[in-house]
């Protein structure tokens, strides 16, 4: 049903395909995340301001896509159960969106990515549950999973509680508890999902990812590769901006997978991307989701590369090679110069082109690590780095210690 194949590697960054069911992704890979409910009917898509646009690409509406395809950006896209209730609907409207799984929605038939179901841990855990216009429903494991094995998914993964940098310590140990009792409930229902069951575990560093492995291990009640397909890394959010943390996180947990014996399977790291990713994926990390290209976008931002961002009146879409910004019709978009547009067509495109720089520079790392050359691999990490202060004498430190030690660029030249 689900399998994960290394096919190269070069250092700690490997290569895969990640086959479920009929369905196959490349890794490393972004799911971006998408809200396929926004409080709207089919017709509409489901509404959802930007997030319609973003819809509309998926399901290929040439009205918004200019008559390209671009599903190429939605090979596998991340959706959580928290988002069905983001506007505020009644519970009729949440029943008739459960009644029928995303495919088997007109609008999404022709969909044919993979679709990775999040439980919203961190939002049901922040507001006690789904929340909407007329109702309020506590959820708990088993009803997280309803939810879930409702949409249709190729990936579910147990409801978690994310820990906090401020958590006190007997505060992370309650909800790692929480999280290893819902894991052993989740795995109890593994036949239930025609897909991959993903564990997540949560910690800084090594001694915290020791007790929330030792935890789950001690709940199940068979060894974690045979209960689970992959690993997700959470409770990182919060710490995004944070590159060292990112990357001692992601680096101490493919560690205890090592030891454990079950570095074999897909790790994913929840919510993260951006300037982190090329980091993440050199020690280890195997697929992201997130959000950021759509809130760049609904801000206004216009992503040069993995690290900056220009107000999209100043961008230059001659400097970018994403198909977007080489399309008369979207660089109209984003110009605003054509009639009768509403602001969720503008930041749609620029969301897309957004999207389209993450999933190129993904794409790009993926073939330097199909040559298994580390060397290139530093290389291209390096060149990634060169222009970011503050980021640069941990990148090369990073570059010099784990990926290709005899690299001799590193000097003192670079703090
Ligand atoms: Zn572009």
């Amino acid at each position: 049903m689900a399998s994960f194949d290394v096919v190269a590697e070069a250092g700690e960054a490997r290569r895969g395909q990640l086959q479920i069911n009929d369905r196959t992704l490349e890794t490393p890979h972004l799911f971006p995340v998408i809200n396929f409910y926004g409080g709207g009917n089919e017709g509409a898509l489901f509404g959802g301001g930007v997030h319609r646009t973003i819809k509309e690409f998926l399901a290929h509406d040439n009205e918004v896509t200019g008559g390209e395809d671009y599903s190429d950006l939605f090979n596998g896209v991340m959706t959580s159960i928290s988002s069905l209730a983001d506007y505020g609907i009644r519970e009729k409207k949440l029943e008739w969106y459960l009644d029928n799984e995303i495919r088997e929605w007109d609008c999404f038939s022709d969909y044919d990515g993979m679709i990775f179901a999040d439980s919203g841990g961190y939002k049901i855990l922040k507001q006690g549950g789904l929340e909407g216009e007329d109702f309020e429903k506590d959820i708990d494991q088993d009803k997280a999973l309803d939810i879930q094995l409702d949409l249709g998914p190729d990936i579910v993964v147990n409801l978690d509680h994310p820990i906090h940098p401020d958590d006190e310590f007997e505060e992370r140990i309650e909800k790692m508890e929480q999280t290893a009792a819902n894991a052993a409930r989740f795995a109890e229902r593994r036949d239930e999902v025609n897909g991959a069951c993903y564990l997540t575990v949560h910690g800084y560093y090594e001694a915290m990812l020791e007790r929330s492995f030792d935890l789950i291990e001690d709940e199940l009640a068979e060894p974690i590769p045979e209960a689970f397909d992959g690993i997700a890394l959470g409770s990182l959010v919060p710490r995004k901006d944070n590159v060292e943390v990112l990357v001692e996180a992601v680096s101490d947990c493919k560690r205890e997978m090592q030891q454990r014996g079950y570095d074999d399977l897909p790790l994913h790291v929840l919510g993260i991307s951006g300037n982190a990713m090329p980091l993440l994926v050199a020690v280890g990390a195997d697929t992201f989701d997130s959000a950021s290209y759509l809130h760049q976008a609904i801000n206004g931002k216009y992503c040069v590369n993995l690290f900056e961002t220009v107000p999209i009146d100043e961008a230059n879409f001659d400097d970018c090679e994403c198909r977007i910004c080489n399309d008369d019709f979207h660089r109209a978009r984003m110009r605003n110069e054509m009639d009768d547009l509403y602001q969720k067509d503008i930041l749609g495109s620029v969301a897309a082109h957004n999207l389209a720089v993450q999933q190129r520079e993904l794409r790009k790392f993926r073939q330097l690590i199909a040559e298994a050359d580390k060397e290139r691999v530093a290389e291209y990490l390096e060149e990634a780095v060169k222009d970011q202060k503050g980021f640069r004498k941990f990148a090369y430190q990073l570059i010099n210690e784990r990926i290709n030690p005899y690299f001799e660029e590193t000097d003192t030249t670079y703090a």
